[in-house]
């Protein structure tokens, strides 16, 4: 083995049993790794030729996956913020011309290597809160030109950059001002122009629709992800976040990857996620941010076996933060997660419903050594330090990519 290095001394080591579908926590176990790969987890590993890394008593995680965000945006809208706060709700500020269409005028007129040095900053911060893989969707575009741009700044920042990122086509996101009165020649030119284009250059592996009252209905949500599938990209939907229109149902039909938000779910919706075996992504952070009470059953979902996953829905708009800590807390204080169960949520389940479980989501031999050391020495620690930046470096294919500042 080459370059092999052993991680000692670790206080608890959170894992997973895939026989058992849950999490475990190991004490007093080392980990080898090497050329990415975790080759090794046990009892007193440690040989000469290993070079040793001194954990200091520390908790060791996966590092986080966090399969839902929106990371290509131009202008932040923290005055809409206010506005928020002082009484307009984010559907009236959609309507007021606000919203979505206000990062897509900004998106559409921004400097390619301005907005890229952006998005770039954005992923160095993906690492400093420990997620070491996202899933990022265009969508601020809405223009055959900018929603490809959009996808091909994404695909060169996950060459050029070690966070791993797997694309999502948004470009029915909202109707841009231009089609307002026209749905059905938008959806046009998704099906016809957008999604082949999209296909073509090998943009993106997944299809997203924002399905929800006053933007895309079921059918027209159907028109697109139908198009998407047939040219072979899997489906994400953003569905039932203010109204159970029907968007979990659709997901199940057509055989959807996962099914996001799901804050308004009934129980015949839970029902159709199972059947479909429809993977539910949900997004406490949104909720919290948008300062509503009602957030997505998660407890009973988790009950009902469905391999339920969080993730941050980092945007501009409605859930500006990149910390799945965060998330996690809210999760538990919120969705009535454990911890643990929080944990798996950001970890394993988020990879899942990237198609990503085998090679990341756990430390497990054979898979890629992205893990996070943490300052404290529980697990429990992570929901518990609220908003507190607990980490002391992040490791991404065995190599370290970022550290606390003088650690
Ligand atoms: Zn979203």
């Amino acid at each position: 083995m080459n370059n092999a290095k052993i991680i000692s001394n670790i206080g608890e080591l959170v894992s997973y049993d895939s026989d058992s579908k849950s999490m475990k926590v190991y004490q007093n176990v080392d980990m080898v790794f090497a050329d990415g790969v975790i080759r090794e987890i046990g009892k007193d590993l440690f040989s000469g030729e290993l070079e040793l890394i001194d954990a200091e008593g520390s908790l060791i995680t996966p590092g986080f996956v966090d399969p839902h965000t929106h990371p290509v945006f131009f202008e932040t809208r923290e005055l809409e913020y206010e506005m928020r706060i002082m009484g307009k709700s984010y559907m009236e500020i959609a309507a007021a011309g606000g919203g979505i269409r206000s990062s897509v005028r900004s998106l559409r007129s921004a400097d390619y290597k301005e907005l890229k040095g952006k998005v770039k900053q954005r992923l160095d911060d993906f690492f400093r809160y420990g997620t070491t893989t996202i899933e990022a969707k265009s969508g601020y575009g809405l223009s055959t030109e900018s929603e490809l741009m959009s996808l091909r700044l994404l695909k060169e920042l996950d060459d050029e950059h070690p966070l791993d990122i797997k694309r999502t086509f948004l470009g029915a996101h909202e109707y841009p001002d231009e089609y307002r009165e026209d749905h059905d020649a938008y959806i046009d030119l998704i099906i016809q122009e957008m999604l082949p284009a999209v296909v073509r250059e090998g943009l993106a592996e997944f299809c997203d629709v924002f399905c929800e009252e006053g933007v895309f209905s079921v059918r027209e949500s159907r028109r697109v992800l139908e198009a998407a599938k047939f040219l072979g990209l899997g489906i994400r939907l953003h569905a039932e976040e203010f109204k159970p229109i029907g968007g979990v149902q659709l997901a199940a039909k057509l055989g959807a990857i996962s099914a996001d938000h799901l804050t308004a779910i009934t129980d015949e919706g839970i029902d159709a996620l199972i059947e479909g075996n429809v993977i539910p992504i949900l997004l406490p952070a949104t909720t919290f941010f948008l300062g509503s009470d009602y957030y997505a059953p998660g407890r009973k979902m988790w009950d009902r076996g469905l391999p339920v996953a969080i993730a941050t829905d980092f945007n501009p708009g409605s859930s500006m933060t990149q910390s799945m800590p965060l998330v996690i807390s809210i999760a538990c204080l919120k969705l009535k997660l454990t911890p643990l169960e929080a944990l798996q949520a950001a970890t394993i389940n988020a990879a899942r419903s990237l198609a990503m479980d085998s090679a990341i989501g756990s430390l497990e031999p054979d898979k890629q050594a992205d893990f996070v050391i943490w300052k404290f020495n529980r697990y429990q620690g992570i929901p518990y330090y609220l908003g507190y930046q607990a980490i002391r470096s992040v490791w991404k294919r065995g190599r370290e990519v970022w550290s606390e500042p003088g650690e």
